[in-house]
């Protein structure tokens, strides 16, 4: 009976250990990477369903490591978080992202710049002072700047996070809700949490055109968003079927490769011009 429970023990010991020296040269992998612009960022173009107009971009993350080739970002985020590493990663994020930002606003005039915030970081105030921090070392209007928050079904304490995004929404920011419709509670997170925008996610979107389920839950979705004041955003918008079933359901923003794909910041101003053109 001992053994039975001694051994696990054992073994989760020395799992720990080797987690431990893993994770302390994770760290210092991450932050070399971060450093060096091995992880860099790419953005996405947000457009008007109506019009084509480019109203937004998101910056999403990505690292090429010379030993290990391009590490995809779920996977990568997820060694972040195990290395400790998630709040490093979000300010240089979000530094970059407001950086970007102004260089769009030179070219293209006042484009927000979403960044991803995980929710995890939702459990202790210091997300405030850092993109307070942020927005007065660069300078970046706080208005411009959409935080979108990522796998909200992992927040523990949503009086908390509330109390939190209330802050963060004090300095100016926007806040959206991303993946909505997948993972638990996300009604109850809408429900308490003050979000301005909310992004139904790409399985939905992906299945709209095959599946009447999806269609009816994407064009429940726009009611919802137009009952609560909220703006929906369509991600994952692979073709122009979809994006017509969108502009016929007065979805008013989309998001995906069908659209543009997540491109250099050049690639997005030339991606401004043809969009203003047409
Ligand atoms: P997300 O926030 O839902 O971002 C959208 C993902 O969908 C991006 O994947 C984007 O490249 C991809 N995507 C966009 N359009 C299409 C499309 O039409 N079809 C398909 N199949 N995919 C499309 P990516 O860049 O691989 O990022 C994956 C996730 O990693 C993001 O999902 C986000 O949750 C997370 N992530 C990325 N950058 C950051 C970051 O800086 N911080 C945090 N916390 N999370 C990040
Ligand atoms: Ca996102
Ligand atoms: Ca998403
Ligand atoms: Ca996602």
């Amino acid at each position: 009976k001992t053994n039975e429970t001694f051994e696990p023990i054992a073994i989760a010991d020395a799992a720990s250990d080797e987690d431990l020296i893993w994770n302390i040269s994770l760290q210092a992998r991450i932050d070399a990477a971060l450093a060096s612009g091995e992880i860099y960022l790419v953005f996405q173009p947000k457009v008007d369903v109506a019009t084509g107009a480019l109203i937004g971009v998101e910056a999403l993350v990505r690292w090429n490591d010379p030993a290990r080739g391009h590490i995809a970002p779920d996977q990568f985020i997820r060694q972040c978080e195990n290395a400790g590493r998630m709040s490093h990663l979000t300010r240089h994020v979000l530094t970059h992202g407001c950086l970007a930002g102004q260089e769009l606003q030179r070219a293209c005039g006042p484009v927000p710049v979403a960044v991803n915030i995980s929710a995890t970081l939702l459990h202790e105030r210091s997300i405030v002072r850092m993109v307070r921090e942020v927005l007065s070392a660069t300078g970046y209007d706080p208005r411009l700047l959409v935080l979108e928050i990522t796998e909200t079904y992992r927040i523990a304490d949503l009086d908390r996070a509330g109390a939190i995004l209330a802050e963060l929404k004090a300095l100016g920011t926007k806040i959206s809700m991303d993946d909505f419709g997948v993972g638990a509670a996300s009604l109850e997170a809408l429900m308490h949490l003050p979000f301005s925008e909310l992004k139904i996610d790409r399985l939905f979107i992906s299945r709209m055109g095959s599946d009447p389920k999806a269609m009816g839950i994407v064009t429940n979705v726009l009611h919802l968003g137009k009952d609560l004041g909220i703006t929906v955003v369509a991600e994952g918008v692979e073709d122009q079927k979809t994006l017509q079933m969108l502009r016929d359901s007065q979805c008013p923003v989309a998001q995906g490769y069908g659209i543009a794909r997540p491109s250099s910041l050049e690639d997005v101003i030339i991606f401004q011009g043809l969009a203003s053109q047409s």
